[in-house]
């Protein structure tokens, strides 16, 4: 398998590249030997070698927090509810819309949304805070994917790429369902 801080940078360079998120926005993670591999505050996902990668407990609050995403306590509470692998967070705009548009849950309308995705729970709560922590991870228990009501989209897999999928997959739902909306 590939070395996980490439695996990362890899799909830092793939979230920014398919628009989901500008680079200075969104964060990646995944557990590695019994740790948490996180983007670092303020890091470039399209931009991230080996020292923006940071190392932080999985069981609670660490020193190295500091230099992680401030959505690490989001990242952390999903690890400890879900049987996740990996986190992909990102600002993808047709979700972003939907979330502000819609009381929620987002159904998608396209087959394979429907089918793979379901309802996608919306939730609610201030960037990195314990509150967020708290409702993206009950929605992440029973989905694969939740939308942050005006923010962005919190999406799990075992594995970087199924994250990669599913957080593709519902902005590609919801850039489906508004265009049906404005059709
Ligand atoms: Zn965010």
């Amino acid at each position: 398998m590939m070395d996980p801080k490439n695996e990362i940078s890899k799909f830092g360079r793939k979230v920014v590249s398919q628009g989901l998120a500008y680079a200075h926005f969104g964060n990646i993670s995944l557990l590695s030997e019994g740790k948490i591999l996180i983007t670092s505050t303020g890091s470039m996902l399209d931009e991230i070698g080996h020292d923006q990668v940071i190392e932080v407990s999985r069981e609670g609050p660490c020193p190295e927090d500091a230099l992680a995403s401030c959505e690490t306590v989001v990242h952390r509470a999903i690890y400890e509810r879900t049987k996740a692998g990996a986190v992909i967070h990102t600002h993808s705009p047709y979700a972003v819309a939907t979330s502000i548009l819609e009381e929620g849950p987002f159904e998608p309308m396209d087959g394979e949304g429907s089918k793979f995705l379901g309802a996608v729970p919306i939730v609610e709560g201030e960037m990195g805070s314990l509150s967020l922590a708290k409702h993206a991870s009950s929605a992440l228990k029973e989905h694969r994917a939740c939308i942050v009501r005006g923010h962005g989209v919190f999406a799990i897999g075992a594995t970087l790429e199924e994250a990669y999928i599913v957080v593709c997959m519902v902005e590609h739902s919801a850039m489906i369902r508004r265009l049906v909306s404005a059709g």
